[in-house]
């Protein structure tokens, strides 16, 4: 199998090789050695230090909204960082008053804004709501979905519903009580008047893209206002047009109390914002909060280029158009490997009749595409917004021959 850019892709050798080595000497093995050490970029393609390219199926994990090198986004940094690169929070700049005004526009409500540098920072700061607003009205635990992912810091890590990376860190301070993702009658059943906040992914994302059935978010809507729960979507994955919507929650036709945002946001430069509506906006008070590069200039500048561009490109439409057609792509594909494919807009997972992702992954790369083992079963798509129909197509025609030779 060659790659779009004609090489057969192999082993640890070149540069890259020598890199890996190297990283696994330098760094702490959290990560493992990563398999591909990645140069540079160009709209959906990627190059490594070898000079192989690869399509980018994954977009740094639904982070690299319009792709690499977007001269929009490299003019709004560009620009942002010759200007002012950080002001802390002691001074205040125009990009994050324009980003807050902008992301309020979007949602069509007036919340309140933080911005943080990352999803689990985003996270946090809706932890320490939830906790301040359950000590004033007497609320003692939290309630989150089994399989579910917050974030690894202390606060989101004791909100992620998966035992493998969360037990070994505990005891954690505050309860939390984990229930079926997409199950109304369970999360009923745990939310009482004693329950602090909900958190909840609007489509689960590293459990392996997992979109709730039809009708839940109505119903946790409903059965956190009858309680007085404050309901959490974490959109850290979700949001920005990843789902053909500016928002994943405005598939379900619902607003949540606290919402949080990361990945796509800043294509790529970090940030990450928790929204409060309503009283979930006035929860914290002058001193509660903070963060040094929060909401720093270059970072803000970022964002509202990949949020212009997403409006001026048209991208949202787009993610629903061409993502229909990679996933009607992947369904017609007849192989035993394959059993179907689940997620929406540009958000998918190709789902594996066994546990053979991590292969499918490596053999993908050595055709040239980069992609995500997210769950032993499903490989996990998540493309720049701005891929084109041709690469989507490029990849549907060599999908069948990765299988194959992961089957072989
Ligand atoms: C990625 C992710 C996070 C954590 O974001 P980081 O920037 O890695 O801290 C939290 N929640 C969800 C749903 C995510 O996908």
């Amino acid at each position: 199998m060659t790659s779009p850019g004609g090489y057969r892709h192999g082993a640890d050798s070149g540069v890259g090789g020598a890199f890996k080595r190297r990283f696994e000497d330098a760094f702490m093995a959290n990560y493992g050695v990563p398999p591909v050490v990645l140069a540079r970029g160009q709209g959906c393609r990627v190059w490594d230090v070898d000079g192989r390219e690869y399509l980018d199926m994954i977009g740094g994990i639904a982070v690299s909204s319009l792709g690499h090198a977007h001269p929009a986004l490299v003019e709004a940094v560009s620009a942002q960082v010759a200007k002012l690169a950080h002001t802390s929070n002691l001074f205040m700049h125009a990009p994050e008053v324009l980003l807050a005004e902008r992301l309020r526009g979007l949602l069509g409500a007036p919340g309140r804004v933080f911005f943080a540098n990352s999803g689990t920072e985003a996270n946090e700061c809706a932890y320490k709501i939830a906790v301040k607003y359950g000590k004033a009205e007497g609320r003692t635990y939290f309630v989150a979905a089994e399989n579910g992912f917050h974030g690894r810091t202390i606060g989101a890590l004791s909100l992620t519903g998966k035992a493998s990376i969360r037990d070994q860190f505990g005891p954690f301070p505050i309860d939390v009580r984990f229930v079926p993702y997409g199950d109304a009658d369970a999360l009923k059943e745990a939310v009482t008047e004693e329950c602090a906040a909900v958190f909840l992914e609007p489509t689960q994302g590293e459990a392996g893209v997992v979109p709730p059935p039809e009708g839940y978010f109505k119903a946790v809507r409903e059965i956190c206002d009858s309680t007085g729960a404050l309901f959490v979507a974490d959109e850290i994955q979700s949001a920005i047009g990843r789902t053909g919507h500016w928002f994943a929650h405005q598939n379900e036709g619902v607003l949540p109390d606290i919402l949080t945002l990361a990945k796509g946001l800043g294509g790529g430069l970090p940030i990450g914002a928790c929204i409060g509506f309503g009283r979930a906006g006035t929860v914290l008070e002058k001193g509660d909060h903070g963060s040094t590069f929060g909401g720093n200039p270059v970072a803000c500048a970022a964002a509202m280029a990949v949020l212009d561009t997403i409006e001026r490109e048209g991208l949202l439409e787009h993610a629903r158009s061409v993502g229909a057609r990679l996933a009607d792509g992947i369904a017609a594909i007849d192989h035993p490997l394959l059993s179907g494919v689940r997620g929406r807009g540009l958000w998918l997972a190709a789902l594996l009749t066994d546990a053979k992702a991590a292969e499918v992954q490596a053999a993908a790369q050595r055709a040239g595409f980069l992609v995500n083992a997210v769950q032993p079963d499903a490989v996990r798509l998540a493309p720049p917004l701005v891929i084109n129909a041709a690469e989507v197509t490029s990849f549907v025609a060599t999908f069948p021959a990765i299988l194959a030779e992961v089957q072989a």
